[in-house]
């Protein structure tokens, strides 16, 4: 008994040391994680976060509960540019919209995460106005048939927010 006891102490240590492992090398911010889309240790994936009032749909990498506030942070695996790319602060800031619906509570920032370095990116009312806009011109350009792509560069469409749902991505 003893031996089954110890046996489960030792996991519990070895689960806890992966896990702040785990958070480093991700550049997780302390709290606790809320919500988080990449498996972990055999857990169900969430759902996705939805408002309807706008249209939007959309998984996290993770979200972090902080002294009362929700940080989401999305993780990139491309090599880490100088400053982050426009459509990955849109992505981000269309979490933090997600987060003030279905959290009620607005997302004074986010993080992301590209190997070896991490971007703080304030939510402004001018960045959630801009990513409200690009919502709404998303939907009229579904609405509408056809649009073609309008350039020729694949590192564009790798590092584009919407390259999973986009038929033209190259
Ligand atoms: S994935 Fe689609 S929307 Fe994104 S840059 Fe490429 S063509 Fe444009």
């Amino acid at each position: 008994m003893i031996w089954y006891i110890l046996a489960l102490i030792g996991a519990a240590v070895l689960l806890f040391f992966l896990s702040l492992r785990l958070r480093k090398q991700i550049g997780l911010p302390g709290g606790k994680i809320i919500y988080s889309d990449v498996k972990m240790w055999g857990q169900p994936l969430e759902k996705p976060l939805f408002d309807g009032s706008i249209g939007l749909v959309g998984k996290p990498d993770y979200l972090i509960r902080q002294k009362g506030e929700v940080i989401p942070v999305e993780v990139k695996s491309c090599r880490a540019p100088n400053a982050p790319y426009d459509s990955h602060i849109f992505q981000l800031a269309a979490y933090c919209l997600l987060v003030e619906k279905v959290y009620q509570v607005q997302p004074t920032h986010g993080l992301i995460h590209y190997p070896g370095r991490t971007f703080s990116i304030e939510f402004t009312p001018q960045l959630r106005e801009q990513t409200l806009t690009l919502i709404s011109g998303m939907h009229r350009l579904e609405r509408s048939t056809n649009i073609p792509r309008s350039h020729q560069e694949s590192a564009r469409c790798n590092s584009c927010g919407y390259k999973n749902h986009c038929d033209q991505r190259l």
